[in-house]
């Protein structure tokens, strides 16, 4: 039998519930373009061990469906370590009525001991956050992991900005793809910040490509709507598992396939000194590059200010 010479991607998911299920099923579903013309493996971490085992029995017949050589397998958290790129979902989920405190000091707890697990790393490992509060846990797990600063990202608002886009194409007939406007900041209803004063078709800034009157009238709607959405959709359905879960395999593409898309992904800004959403090119190590954004001075002191509330509690952490 001939035998063919291909690569095989690992992509480890520590924490297979809502989320991390959401995220391997897609991966599965976009394996060719996620594996970067080679063979996808994909290996699922949980310490809720019937949970994982059960997963792995329900993702691989979605591979044996889709039938392109995926294989997905139970792993250790040493063996997610020496994957390409390892995906942290694990956590315990935010319920409506929890305060945001409690939802994250269990969180902390959750992924400073997952990533201390999985180390040491391989070298050229990229670590991609999702677990809640996104920045702050982005932040730590850079401190604990030690991996270089471009290897560590969060999914930060790279959601509520592909949302942004639809919901602003829905109002003025444009495309999403062809609208550049981005959801920035520290990634929570009230903190993210919608880079308005950046924002442009056809690299005109918005001001000018659609009347003034159209655009004051949808900027407070599409904000609210962009940063409010997860919490209706968790109030019906107890999770946003969907949305997420393709952010994650965009990201996954992106960086195995060294695609240099730009996508707002948190990560370490030393001019804010913690992680948060700014656009990011994606490549093969990670974060290849961040673009400088102009923000406004409005826009720049509503960054710093919630930038503050992540350092503050990152401070409370290392003591
Ligand atoms: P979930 O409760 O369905 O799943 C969490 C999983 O983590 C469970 O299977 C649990 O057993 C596992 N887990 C807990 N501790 C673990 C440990 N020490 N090691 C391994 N696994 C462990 O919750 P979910 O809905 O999947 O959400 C997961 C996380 O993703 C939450 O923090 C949530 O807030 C976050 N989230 C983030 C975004 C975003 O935009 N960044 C969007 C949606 C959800």
């Amino acid at each position: 039998m001939a035998t063919t010479n291909t690569t095989t991607r690992r992509i480890a998911i520590v924490g297979v519930g809502q989320v991390g299920g959401a995220a391997a099923y897609a991966l599965i579903l976009g394996s060719t373009t996620v594996a970067a013309a080679g063979e996808l493996e994909l290996l699922l971490v949980d310490n809720n061990i019937a949970l994982r085992d059960a997963q792995v029995r329900d993702l691989a017949d979605v591979a044996f469906i889709i039938n392109r050589g995926t294989r997905v397998r139970a792993a250790t958290y040493r063996e997610a370590g020496q994957c390409d790129l390892i995906v942290v979902t694990a956590g315990s989920r935010q319920t409506l009525g929890q305060s945001n405190l409690d939802s994250a000091s269990r969180n902390i707890s959750i992924v400073r001991n997952v990533v201390d697990a999985m180390a040491p790393f391989r070298s050229d490992a990229v670590l991609l956050v999702v677990s809640n509060p996104v920045d702050l846990l982005t932040t730590l797990a850079l401190e604990v992991s030690q991996l270089p600063l471009s290897q560590v990202l969060g999914s930060g608002t790279f959601l509520e900005s592909a949302r942004l886009r639809g919901l602003m194409a829905e109002q003025i007939g444009i495309a999403p793809n062809s609208i550049d406007i981005y959801a920035l900041g520290v990634h929570t209803p009230s903190t993210q910040l919608t880079a308005w004063s950046t924002a442009t078709v056809a690299g005109v800034p918005l001001s000018q490509s659609i009347p003034s009157s159209t655009l004051v009238g949808m900027q407070p709607v599409l904000e609210r709507d962009t940063a409010h959405l997860s919490e209706v959709i968790v109030r019906a359905k107890g999770a946003t598992p969907f949305g997420i879960g393709a952010v994650v395999s965009s990201i996954c593409a992106s960086v195995l396939g060294d695609r240099r898309n730009v996508r707002a992904v948190t990560h370490f800004q030393p001019e804010y000194g913690c992680c948060l959403s700014m656009p990011a090119v994606l490549g093969r190590e990670g974060i290849a590059k961040t673009i400088e954004v102009p923000l406004s001075e409005e826009e720049r002191r509503k960054v710093e200010e919630s930038a503050k509330m992540v350092r503050g509690m990152m401070e409370g952490i290392r003591q």
